[in-house]
């Protein structure tokens, strides 16, 4: 099958508008004729399902959650990027687009960055008459700061609680059409299944997590925006509950996943502390404004620190070396967060690493309170100084705090094409869910704007051409599908809860998380991956075999929902590893060892790999197939990507 990314034709800065005048409309009196459901209502899922809702369609939309508000989205922090130039620093939407295209490694397509950045701006505009509270300057305009890859301000953000803030404002357009009687919310409803009728998406099967009851829901299209699935390391950043289930379940039903091994690191997290941990926490990218990392100058200043024989404010100035700005002096701390958390790991592997267990480096904030004074620095990142003080004890308004690269993001998902339509007619794909606009390597604030420009911007143009093109006549709730799927369900649900071993599935997650860091994270050869494919397979057939999983379907039961999840993990991580072992070059977050510069700079290698790797399902334990989607540059310049 060719892929097709139904890009459209013409320069750049007007595929967007032609597209949106080429593509079918369906007249307000039949938008109620048509039904249409929304998997997830994070900000991708509850921006699409309100603006669906608003232009006169029928939703139906599912969480896991008890609320939409607790879906993972809210726990960003740090901001959303939009190319609004307020600081009047040289930003534009050609530069935001620029910036992205490089950011990602030159691994995204040019077509839909430029449309992102293009309607970056109208997020703002929506956001903040909802009432978003964004941060404002002195003058009334609302205020911007720094993220990686970028050397202009254009970030919007609310505190350390954007992600929050931006979820409310979201949550309240849903409610006003749950209100109004167009949205029907399933809160504690997780999707099982995807129904497929004559190749199209034609409904869901889901399982009430209150009360186990099995159910089928029929619609017009379906739209996941069901968040991405970094949780496959299980220690990450995010929230516990993310996983990966019902964009693998509709892979399994043909649509295609891809770049699944493109994952980011983020370089600022609090570092691990033992196997007790089942989440990490992120210290946001904004710190980067105005802390600085660094790391001693010797390894044997490091072992003192690591013994606790000295403290990192007993290094001198000359004892210090801030690695980013020395590396790097353009960019300096503001690096991409690969680049940044490769340089923290070298440190680290240099034997350079502080804290007790040499595996961290700091991040600085002395010179920023010596110059900025403690209120304005308390004022910009309170909440997360309040956090980082909460969970190591440590006051960063007077010691560094000790920061280390952690998993954080996915940019690989489920393909889609420019409309967000996945290769099975009628299915979307939204948010971190779908394989994105990233590229390799995802730059600060940037998924925030994908998610609500997918939700607010982009599917309620698209969607229409769809469903114009099939007609509102009703599903049929009664074909067969909906049954023979559900029972499939029933049957895959039964076998989880006949497992009567003796190992917890907790056990099982947290081995797969360790080989897939080990051997798909940071650093990768096909050494080490052929051997975390092998080790991968094993633990794949011992969760079958021995795990344990109790309780009843019939009730509130955490242990059926976290199985039915690894085992979907588990399914994923192989993928991952395949992806990772035949993309023999480095790119962005992904870093394969054999494929560096002299400096040990991520070596692309354009004339083989400037595609986007699609996997194709074809059947349990069975080899997946790779379909490729060339990737065409008629606007930038594929380069050595270098931030020097
Ligand atoms: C700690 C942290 C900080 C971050 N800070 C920033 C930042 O400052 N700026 C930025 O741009 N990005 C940031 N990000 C990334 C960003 O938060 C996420 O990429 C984004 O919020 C994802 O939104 P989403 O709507 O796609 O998915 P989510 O918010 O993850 O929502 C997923 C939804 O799908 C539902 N769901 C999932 N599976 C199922 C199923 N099987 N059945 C039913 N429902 C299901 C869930 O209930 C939920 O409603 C941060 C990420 C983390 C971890």
């Amino acid at each position: 099958m060719t892929l097709d990314a139904k890009i459209p034709q013409g320069p750049l800065a007007e595929k967007w508008s032609k597209h949106k005048f080429n593509l079918k409309l369906v007249n307000p009196a039949n938008k109620r004729k048509y039904n249409v459901i929304v998997v997830g209502t994070g900000l991708a899922g509850a921006s699409a399902a309100a603006s669906l809702a608003e232009l006169g369609y029928n939703v139906t939309a599912f969480c896991f959650q008890d609320s939409p508000r607790r879906a993972h989205s809210i726990a960003a922090q740090g901001g959303i990027n939009a190319a609004k130039n307020y600081r009047n620093d040289g930003d534009s939407v050609y530069r935001l687009f620029y910036d992205t295209i490089k950011g990602g490694d030159y691994r995204s397509r040019e077509g839909n960055v430029y449309r992102l950045a293009e309607v970056s701006v109208n997020i703002i505009d929506q956001c903040v008459a909802q009432g978003v509270p964004f941060a404002r300057e002195y003058g009334g305009l609302l205020d911007n700061r720094s993220f990686g890859g970028a050397q202009v301000s254009r970030t919007f953000y609310a505190r350390g609680q954007t992600g929050q803030q931006l979820l409310l404002g979201a949550y309240s357009a849903l409610n006003r059409q749950i209100h109004a009687g167009k949205v029907k919310l399933y809160t504690r409803h997780e999707m099982l299944d995807l129904v497929v009728i004559d190749g199209h998406a034609k409904g869901i099967v889901t399982r009430n997590l209150k009360t186990g009851e099995i159910d089928t829901f029929a619609g017009h299209a379906v739209l996941l925006a069901t968040g991405g699935y970094s949780n496959v390391f299980y220690l990450s950043t995010n929230a516990a509950g993310s996983n990966v289930t019902a964009a693998w379940r509709a892979h399994k039903r043909g649509a295609y996943f891809a770049n699944p091994c493109y994952t980011q690191i983020h370089p600022t997290c609090i570092p691990v502390t033992g196997t007790h941990q089942s989440k990490l926490t992120l210290m946001s990218e904004s710190l980067r404004n105005d802390g600085r990392v660094w790391a001693p100058k010797t390894v044997e200043m490091a072992k003192k620190l690591q013994r606790g024989e000295i403290k990192a404010n007993d290094v001198r100035e000359e004892d210090r070396d801030y690695f980013l700005e020395r590396k790097y002096p353009s960019f300096g701390n503001l690096v991409p967060r690969d680049v940044a958390s490769r340089n923290a790991k070298e440190m680290v592997d240099e034997g350079r690493g502080v804290g007790g267990s040499g595996i961290a480096v700091f991040l600085d904030f002395k010179e920023a309170i010596q110059r900025l004074g403690r209120d304005t620095v308390e004022a910009k990142y309170g909440n997360l100084f309040d956090m980082y003080y909460q969970i190591t004890d440590e006051d960063p308004y007077t010691q560094p705090m000790r920061i280390y690269p952690a998993v954080h993001y996915t940019m690989g998902g489920l393909w889609v094409d420019y409309n967000l339509m996945t290769n099975v007619p009628g299915l979307y794909a939204l948010g971190e869910c779908n394989f994105s606009d990233h590229g390799a390597n995802r730059l600060g604030a940037s998924a925030l704007m994908q998610g609500l420009a997918d939700g607010y911007f982009v599917i309620p143009y698209t969607l229409g051409d769809y469903l114009a093109t099939i007609g509102p006549k009703p599903v049929d709730a009664k074909h067969p599908a909906f049954e023979q799927t559900k029972q499939e369900v029933v049957k895959h649900v039964n076998e989880l809860l006949a497992l009567n071993g003796t190992r917890t599935v907790n056990d099982y997650h947290r081995e797969l998380g360790h080989i897939m860091w080990e051997y798909c994270g940071m650093a990768r050869s096909a050494e080490g991956l052929q051997k975390a494919k092998g080790l991968i397979r094993e633990l794949r057939a011992d969760f079958w075999k021995n795990a344990k999983v109790i309780g009843e379907n019939e009730e509130f039961n955490a242990s059926l929902e976290r199985a039915g999840r690894v085992a979907d993990f588990l399914e994923l991580g192989e993928l991952m590893v395949d992806d990772a072992l035949m993309r023999a070059e480095s790119c962005g977050g992904h870093f394969r060892v054999e494929s560096q510069t002299p400096e040990g700079e991520a070596l692309r290698n354009d004339d083989e790999f400037a595609f986007v790797a699609a996997w194709e399902f074809t059947g349990e334990n069975q080899p997946e197939v790779l379909h490729k989607e060339e990737l065409v540059f008629e606007n930038v310049h594929l380069t050595q990507r270098s931030y020097k």
